[in-house]
Formats: structure tokens, C-alpha cells, sequence
């Protein structure tokens, strides 16, 4: 699976747990909802198992990702 679309839903607790494990995709000011990068598809992924770790340990689950079967983007 390949990672197409991460964001975050209603109701992040600005923990910057997402933060920790992957900086280069989640950022979270000072009390502020995390957000996603505008350059973070560059490293969905590079990134790819610390965005799903992030997504799991989130402890209100409010990191959603969409994924495409990798085959998608080989043309056959
Ligand atoms: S881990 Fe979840 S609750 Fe914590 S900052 Fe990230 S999105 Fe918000």
C-alpha cells in the first residue's frame, strides 16, 4: 500500500505525539491543532511506517490516511 492522503480530523488534543515521530510530516504549534506539512507528501514514503505509528498511538485518532494498492501506479 502506498500512503496518497494523510489530515487530521476534528478534535486533536495538541499532544505533539504525532510530532515526535514524524517531523516531517505533522507539526503542532503551541496549543494549536497539529496540521499536516505542505510539503509532507514529499515523504509519505520515506516516512511511511512513522506516519502509521503516529496514526495508531494518536490517543484520540484523529490522524486519517488514505492509501492506493501499489500496483496502482504501475501501468500494466
Ligand atoms: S497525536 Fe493526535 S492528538 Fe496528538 S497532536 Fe497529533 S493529531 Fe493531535
Amino acid at each position: 500500500m502506498k500512503i496518497q492522503r494523510v489530515w487530521i480530523d476534528e478534535g486533536c488534543i495538541s499532544c505533539s505525539l504525532c510530532q515526535d515521530y514524524c517531523p516531517e510530516v505533522f507539526l503542532v504549534q503551541d496549543g494549536e491543532d497539529c496540521v499536516i506539512h505542505e510539503e509532507a507528501v514529499r515523504f509519505y514514503l520515506e516516512k511511511e511506517e512513522d506516519i502509521h505509528l503516529a496514526a495508531e498511538d494518536c490517543p484520540v485518532e484523529v490522524i486519517k490516511i488514505v492509501e492506493t494498492a501499489l500496483e496502482d501506479s504501475a501501468s500494466t
